[in-house]
C-alpha cells in the first residue's frame, strides 16, 4: 500500500504498513491511521498526536560556541533550525519541561 507523508505529501510504498515512519524526504514523523479495508488510494498519514515528538530531548553546547538542541529523533539542530522545523522555540520548550517535572515525552503513552 502507499502512504502519504502528512508534511510534504511524498508517497511511500510499504508491503506491510508500519504504525509510524519517518519521511525520507522531509524527515517528518508520520503516524499511520488504522487501515480499513482495501483501497488503491494513497492513505494520508497524520502528525503524531500531542506535541511530545516535537519537544527537544536535550541541549548541548556552550554560550561561546552556541547551543544545539537534540530532537526526539536524535537530530542536532540550532535554535533557528528548530524553529523553522517545528515552529517551537526549543529553549522555551526545555524550560517548560523543566518547570513541569513528570511531563512525559518521547515514550509511548
Ligand atoms: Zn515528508
Amino acid at each position: 500500500m502507499r502512504l502519504k507523508c502528512h508534511n510534504c505529501g511524498t508517497g511511500v510504498d510499504f508491503d506491510q504498513p508500519p504504525k509510524e515512519f519517518v519521511c525520507a524526504t522531509c524527515g517528518a514523523v508520520n503516524v499511520v491511521p488504522v487501515y480499513k479495508g482495501t483501497s488503491d488510494e494513497e492513505l494520508g498519514c497524520i502528525a503524531p498526536t500531542g506535541f511530545e515528538w516535537q519537544l527537544p530531548a536535550g541541549k548541548i553546547g556552550n554560550p561561546v560556541l552556541g547551543f544545539k538542541y537534540i530532537t526526539a529523533q536524535g537530530t542536532q539542530m540550532t535554535r533557528e533550525e528548530y524553529l523553522a522545523t517545528f515552529k517551537i522555540d526549543p529553549e522555551v520548550a526545555l524550560q517548560y519541561m523543566r518547570s513541569h517535572r513528570g511531563v512525559r515525552f518521547g515514550g509511548n503513552v
